[in-house]
């Protein structure tokens, strides 16, 4: 009898979204109910456990869960030294350090003798002395961002994306200590049924980042287009009934479309279709 897998995953926060997202393109059926703790997968021999996103890493490596979805910050933070199988590219953020936008402090050494206040104090206290720098960590568990407001900090390291969050509270970034997002970890203890797992969830990833592209030509544009987009390994070229045209089709990555589309037109392409692609396994 096969040996069930269990896959720790966000059971709130912004990871829980998309995480789900992915498991159920990856081709795995489930409902996930939002109180439910552990979900069966209905057509595979998967259990899910839905649990915090920073508990991801520890359940991992206790081996509560073979593989987990967490943030490349929360895996830092935690210690846990487990492999990473998959960078996801959602979750994307940076663990910043930032100062109030009226401090004389504007580089990552000017914080020599400062207090910095965070909630990711293993990172930091680790980024600092990494470089000689000697700091005060003053952990917190959230509102870092008001921590220099109520005088418990001269600067923060915190979460940042767009920057808005630091801006509405009058703070600006100084400097980067990590880029962070979602991950797949593993517990090292890997077999058949987890690299299987592995391979649908990355082959979403994968898929996500490319398009099919059809389109009709005369034989004469061919090598021309075919150059354009040589696809996986080389494009498809199919005859069309009347013997003068041909139909090609090939992948392509998706942030080449918008240059690539006015090129195929000028060189004789007509009716060009672009699609998605739900999974790939090159
Ligand atoms: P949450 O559960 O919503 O607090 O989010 C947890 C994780 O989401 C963080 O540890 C990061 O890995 C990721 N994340 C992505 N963007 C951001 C952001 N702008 N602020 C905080 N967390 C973010």
């Amino acid at each position: 009898m096969s040996e069930t897998v269990r896959i720790a995953v966000p059971n709130k926060g912004r990871l829980r979204a998309p995480a789900i997202e992915l498991l159920q393109a990856a081709g795995l059926s489930f409902e996930a109910t939002d109180r439910a703790l552990s979900v069966r997968v209905n057509n595979a021999d998967i259990d899910l456990l839905f649990v915090r996103t920073e508990d991801v890493p520890e359940l991992v490596a206790d081996g509560v869960a073979d593989l987990g979805i967490t943030g490349v910050d929360l895996l830092a933070e935690s210690g846990a030294d487990l492999p990473v199988l998959l960078e996801l590219s959602f979750g994307r953020c940076r663990l910043a350090a930032a100062v109030p936008n009226g401090s004389e402090l504007d580089s990552i050494e000017d914080f020599a003798g400062k207090r910095i206040a965070t909630a990711h104090p293993r990172v930091t206290s680790r980024f600092f002395a990494d470089k000689g720098i000697d700091v005060t960590v003053v952990p917190l568990r959230g509102s870092v961002e008001v921590a220099t407001k109520l005088g418990v900090a001269d600067g923060i390291v915190d979460l940042v994306s767009t920057g808005s969050t630091l801006r509405v509270n009058g703070l600006r970034e100084v400097g980067t200590l990590l880029e962070s997002q979602a991950i797949l970890v593993s517990g090292g203890r890997g077999n058949g049924a987890v690299d299987r797992i592995a391979t649908a969830i990355g082959s979403v990833v994968a898929a996500r980042r490319k398009r099919y592209l059809l389109l009709n030509a005369p034989l004469e544009a061919v090598d021309t287009i075919a150059a354009l987009i040589p696809g996986l390994t080389a494009p498809t070229v199919m005859p069309l009934a009347g013997g003068e045209m041909c139909a090609i089709h090939s992948v392509v990555d998706a942030d080449d479309v918008w240059h690539l589309l006015p090129r195929l037109e000028e060189a004789g392409g007509q009716g060009i279709l672009v699609l998605p692609i739900e999974q790939l396994i090159p």
